[in-house]
């Protein structure tokens, strides 16, 4: 199969919701990471994005939708909660956990009585959706452990002749998944961090349930070797002198024959000397929107090493964290 990369023209838009509507597959841009995109009620073509990604299939689906009225198609109830939270960041880089609805088939949600909704804010995501007709159940659009793609070349680079269409949106905004909140619990609690920050979910929500870790995945995908690039990754946890620690470890492993690459904060780069480093950008949220593609691009220019600097845990900093910790397998100095 040809794999294209298409600009989101209205006709090109046209042409890939007939695709989802006739069981295809379509990857396409929202602001927080390239999705891949099936009908949520065609079990067959949701089949097609688990093959295509190689995802386990205990690994839940979200479904996107382009209207708030679509939640009670999909949802068996709402909470009040829900509804708040639905109200002030919906459409935005968050997902919701609900009590789903007979109607959502198991092949989307991993056969958990639970639905994952989001609705994106991208325009492109928004205007694909809606002229499918019907929820999207959509993943991140790369190879399942691999680095989420933030432009549509990652898409192509991981499925390639996997796929038909893959809609441009240019790079992502944010650059991490969302923000994964549960609201079938007494309190709601986050299953993944992401894209909205946690304080700010708490100032409209109230108090949020801590999430013991161990035990069985309450986030099922979380338990999956994840966001590795071919390179292996050190992450350093965020201290006063990390550079130091950092410095450290790079010339040791530059000795035995490595060849490692600093991930750093423009502001930062002259603690690292004449080191290898990759720029993340001048803030945190750069580091978020550049984070995936950089470790992308330590992987294209053949670094064996990727040291990732630490940043403390406040706003998109959380999400940063997880995904550095994991993409380290908890490698972390
Ligand atoms: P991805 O779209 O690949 O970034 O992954 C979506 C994430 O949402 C995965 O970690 C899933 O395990 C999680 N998820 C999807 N549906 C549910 C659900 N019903 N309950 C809990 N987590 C879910
Ligand atoms: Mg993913």
């Amino acid at each position: 199969m040809d794999t294209r990369i298409i600009k989101p023209t209205e006709e090109n838009l046209r042409i890939c919701a007939e695709a989802v509507r006739g069981g295809g597959i379509v990857a396409f841009p929202t602001e927080t990471v390239y999705g891949l995109g099936a009908s949520a009620f065609d079990e067959k073509a949701v089949k097609k994005i688990y093959r295509a990604k190689g995802r386990p299939s205990d690994n839940p689906l979200i479904v996107h939708i382009s209207s708030l009225d679509q939640v009670k198609e999909l949802a068996a109830s709402v909470p009040f909660k829900a509804h708040v939270f639905m109200k002030k960041f919906m459409p935005g880089a968050v997902t919701m956990v609900l009590k789903k609805k007979p109607c959502v088939p198991d092949t989307v949600t991993g056969g958990l009585d639970t639905v994952a909704i989001r609705m994106p804010s991208h325009p492109v995501a928004n205007k694909f959706i809606a002229e499918c007709g019907v929820p999207i159940a959509a993943p991140s659009a790369n190879r399942s452990s691999r680095p989420s793609p933030t432009t549509a070349k990652h898409v192509l680079h991981d499925l390639r002749g996997r796929i038909e269409y893959i809609l441009d949106g240019g790079q992502c905004d944010i650059g991490l998944e969302s923000t994964v909140v549960d609201f079938t619990t007494a309190r709601p609690r986050i299953l993944r961090s992401g894209g909205v920050g946690a304080e700010e979910i708490e100032k409209a929500i109230g108090k949020l349930d801590a999430v013991i870790s161990g035990g069985k995945a309450l986030c099922p995908g979380m338990k999956y070797k994840h966001y590795s690039p071919r390179a292996e990754v050190l992450f350093s946890a965020y201290y006063a002198n990390m550079s130091d620690t950092i410095n450290d470890y790079y010339d040791r492993y530059a000795a035995s024959g490595r060849n490692p690459v600093i991930l750093c904060l423009s502001g930062r780069k002259e603690l690292y000397g004449g080191r290898n480093v990759i720029d993340v950008g001048e803030s945190v949220d750069d580091y978020a929107k550049n984070l995936f593609l950089s470790l992308r691009l330590a992987d294209a220019k053949k670094y064996d090493l990727i040291i990732a600097e630490g940043v403390t845990s406040d706003g998109l900093g959380a999400g940063i964290i997880n995904r550095l910790v994991k993409a380290s397998a908890e490698h972390i100095i």
